[in-house]
Parts: C-alpha cells; sequence; structure tokens
C-alpha cells in the first residue's frame, strides 16, 4: 500500500506491497520457513534461473517474509529496493565488495563504528581493498582520497563516540562529480534522518538497533536509493559495466534497469552475486522479529529522542560531568549538520567525560542499577557502556585515538523508560563514582 502523504509512522506498518498473505489472508505477515520453492514448469524454472521472470528460488537468496520487510524497510527510506542480510556487518560488508574488488578502493570517514573499523582495515586489505580514511569535518578530505580506483565513499550518519553528524549532501554531490556513490551506514538515526533525500545512493543499517529495537535479533539491510546512475562513467564502476562471468556475462547496470524497469542494479547484484555465493541470508525467523519491531520504530525514535534530550540538559548541569558529546553539541559548524539532517530528533546517543577519568568511568558504569552495561545501541532498555575496555578495545592506540574514545568516555544509549527514572538512575551513579572527583564549579 502506497500512502500520499509519506509519513514514516503509517509506511513502518503498511509500507511495500503487502496487505495480507496471499495463500491464507493472514494479516500479520507469515514466517515462511521453507528452503525451496516449486517452480510451475521448466519454462518457469528457467525465467526464474535467467532473471527473465523474478520469483522465488531458495531461501538464502530471497524468502517472502524478508520480502516483506525489505519493500517497507526501502519504502521508509524513500530507496527502490533492498535487501536483508544476516546482520549488519554482512550489510556493510556486502555494500563494499558489491562496488569494488581486489585492487580497488574506498574513501571512509574516520568516524565509524569500531566493528566497521576492523572490517575496513583489517579484512577488506587481505581480500585487496584499500580503504583511505577521511576526517569528514571537512568534506573535502573525500575529494582529496579520491584516484581512478576510487568506488566509493562511505560514512555512518550519527557515529559514536564523536556523534558528529555526517555531512550528506556536501560528501554526496562530491561524490556525484566523479561518479562516485555515497554509503551510508544509517543505523543509528532511522526516521530521523533519511540519507537517500540528501543525495546518498546506498543506505546500510544494522536493523539488530533501533529498527528490530528491543535487544533481540540480528539483522541488517542494503537499501538501493535507485537514484545512482552505475553506467555514466563504465571505468568507474567496472563490476556494473563489465560482463560477469558468474552470471552468463551479464552486464549488471544494463540488464537490471532492462528487465525490471528500475535502476535497483544495485540491489540485484549484492542479492543474486554476493547473497548467493557468500549465503549470509537472514533467516525469515529473524525477518519476522524485525518486522515486528520496525512497526512502532517512528514512535519509538520520537520518544528515545525526547528522553536524550532531557538527560542531555541534566548532564550539562551536573557538577561531576566534564563534558556532554552529542549530536547538537559541537562547535556551530558540526552542529548545523544536525539541524540540517535529523528531523524531529537528535538520536538517543550521549557521551559523557566524566571528571574523574577511567576511574570514575567503570565506578559509575558498576553503580548503575537500571541501565544495562552492554555492547548493544538501539534497545528500549536503556544502556551504558566503556568503550575503551570493550567495542573498541582491539583498536590500536592510533586507531583508538583516530576514534575519539578517550579512557573516560562512557556512551549512553537512552531508553524508552520514563525520563524520571532515567535521570534517577544516573543521578546516583554519578554521585556515587564521583566522590572527589567534581570539576570545579563555575
Ligand atoms: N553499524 C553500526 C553503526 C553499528 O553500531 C553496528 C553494531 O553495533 C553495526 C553496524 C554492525 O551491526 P550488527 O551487530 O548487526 O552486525
Amino acid at each position: 500500500m502506497s500512502t500520499k502523504r509519506n509519513n514514516p509512522e503509517t509506511i513502518a506498518i503498511h509500507g511495500g506491497d503487502y496487505r495480507s498473505d496471499p495463500a491464507t489472508n493472514s494479516v500479520a505477515v507469515p514466517i515462511y520457513r521453507t528452503t525451496s520453492y516449486q517452480f510451475n514448469n521448466t519454462e518457469h524454472a528457467a525465467n526464474l534461473f535467467a532473471l527473465k521472470e523474478f520469483g522465488n528460488i531458495y531461501t538464502r537468496i530471497m524468502n517472502p517474509t524478508n520480502d516483506v520487510l525489505e519493500k517497507r524497510i526501502a519504502a521508509l527510506e524513500g530507496g527502490l529496493a533492498s535487501l536483508t542480510v544476516a546482520s549488519g556487518q554482512t550489510a556493510s560488508t556486502f555494500a563494499i565488495l558489491n562496488v569494488a574488488q581486489a585492487g580497488d578502493n574506498i574513501v571512509s570517514s574516520t568516524d565509524l563504528y569500531g566493528g566497521t573499523v576492523s572490517l575496513f582495515t583489517h579484512t577488506l586489505s587481505k581480500l585487496g581493498i584499500e580503504v583511505r580514511y577521511a576526517d569528514p569535518s571537512d568534506p573535502k578530505n573525500f575529494e582529496k582520497a579520491i584516484d581512478d580506483k576510487t568506488r566509493a565513499f562511505y560514512g555512518e550518519t550519527l557515529p559514536n563516540p564523536y556523534l558528529r553528524v555526517f555531512p550528506i549532501k556536501e560528501v554526496s554531490d562530491i561524490g556525484r562529480k566523479y561518479n562516485i556513490p555515497l554509503i551510508l551506514d544509517n543505523t543509528a538515526a532511522p526516521v530521523i534522518c533519511k540519507p537517500i533525500e540528501h543525495g546518498a545512493a546506498v543506505v546500510v543499517y544494522s536493523l539488530t538497533k533501533y529498527i528490530a529495537g528491543h535487544g533481540t535479533v540480528v539483522g541488517g539491510a542494503l537499501v538501493d536509493g535507485g537514484n545512482f546512475d552505475w553506467t555514466a562513467d563504465p571505468k568507474r564502476q567496472p563490476l556494473f559495466n563489465e560482463p560477469d562471468a558468474s552470471y552468463g556475462g551479464v552486464v549488471w547496470g544494463k540488464a537490471v534497469p532492462e528487465l525490471t524497469g528500475a535502476n535497483v542494479a544495485f540491489a540485484v547484484r549484492a542479492r543474486v552475486t554476493l547473497l548467493r555465493d557468500l549465503g549470509s541470508a537472514l533467516s525469515p525467523d529473524n525477518a519476522f522479529g524485525v518486522i515486528q519491531g520496525l512497526e512502532t520504530v517512528a514512535l519509538r525514535m520520537k520518544q528515545h529522542c525526547d528522553n536524550a534530550a532531557k538527560v542531555v540538559e541534566y548532564l550539562k548541569n551536573h557538577k561531576a560531568v566534564e563534558r556532554v558529546i552529542y549530536s547538537t553539541e559541537h562547535n556551530e559548524e558540526i552542529s548545523s549538520r544536525a539541524k540540517k539532517y535529523l528531523k524531529n530528533g537528535n538520536g538517543a546517543l550521549v557521551g559523557i567525560e566524566l571528571a574523574g577519568g577511567i576511574e570514575a568511568g567503570k565506578k559509575f558504569i558498576e553503580a548503575l542499577k537500571m541501565f544495562y552495561h552492554v555492547a548493544n545501541i538501539g534497545d528500549a532498555r536503556s544502556l551504558a557502556i566503556h568503550p575503551a575496555t570493550t567495542t573498541h578495545s582491539q583498536l590500536n592506540d592510533d586507531e583508538l585515538a583516530a576514534s575519539g574514545v578517550t579512557p573516560g568516555y562512557v556512551r549512553l544509549c537512552i531508553g524508552l523508560e520514563h525520563i524520571d527514572d532515567i535521570i534517577d538512575d544516573l543521578d546516583q551513579a554519578l554521585d556515587r563514582s564521583s566522590k572527589g572527583n567534581l570539576k570545579a564549579v563555575s
């Protein structure tokens, strides 16, 4: 069902083609626990394999439960197609492998999730794909790093620990001059940011976080914006312009628009080559779990953000807090990006530097009673973590410094509890952890 007004609250429930299950009229999306699908006849089977017709073949590559989720996510983002995969890590891996091969490079923001840094710096380099890092505080840094082998720009909308909103249009505009697509990880900002509207060609999600939203499912998605011409510069995007020996010599950039009538070459290629070969499919059970979360994501994001804004005000006035890190708490230029790219909320991730450094950070985490101490974001529950000893512990000192993690940094992910209860818990933990560590009161 399409809606005239494009409201995320409605799309998250009704988006995509699904009204009720065609076989049973079930209103809830059924979990299709099947590996395979009977072909109508040999011609039908041949057509499906030759991509002359689209339909179900095998659940590693497509599944009707996942299909509803994919259509809904694409609709929510304003994209043309999407592909769900086993995790957010798979989504970022696929996003790069779909455009780059050995000998190529991508230019990535330095502000990234720690797992993405490991993937880029260690695993992709072993596959022969170089990742060049650019500081996003100045978008021109992306342009400076380009050469003939650059296949994509990569960034995160709202990356922790710095929580500086990515200059989406600025970097996308640079990329478009060179036919380089911007791939953006929007995990921390669903609904409040729509990167495709600002020029991103591909959006990547860890569905594990806010979209599923309850800390119960691991999943990922890639969204094809349908707004990038993969054939404009064949040398720039060889994987879309040269015959693919693994698929009977098909040229993806040309064949997909001809077959589908839509600019969805990115999504189709990722599905029928990478998912076929690497096999990291999202299980239909997990797709069902994500669909339940997705239905309330717009409401939850609003409440997460409202609570976080109140927490920021509280923390800014607390004597034990040296500094509050939040999307709107930067210099004017960086804070203005939050205004430009985030709507109806500024995110639910909040960083704090405690006056007592690493010891105060540890004591604070241990003193929290309601907040969970976990390596996750985007749960209904409020969460806290000390990145230097956990999520970012596999980074070396240089990588750690570049990522902005200081020893005393604590990341809070503000949940959906009543704001008074959230602040009570922070208050008692700050009191207990700050004895003797208070900053001078100005
Ligand atoms: N991207 C971001 C911004 C993340 O925070 C995470 C996980 O924390 C990922 C990607 C990876 O997602 P997953 O844990 O679903 O593999």
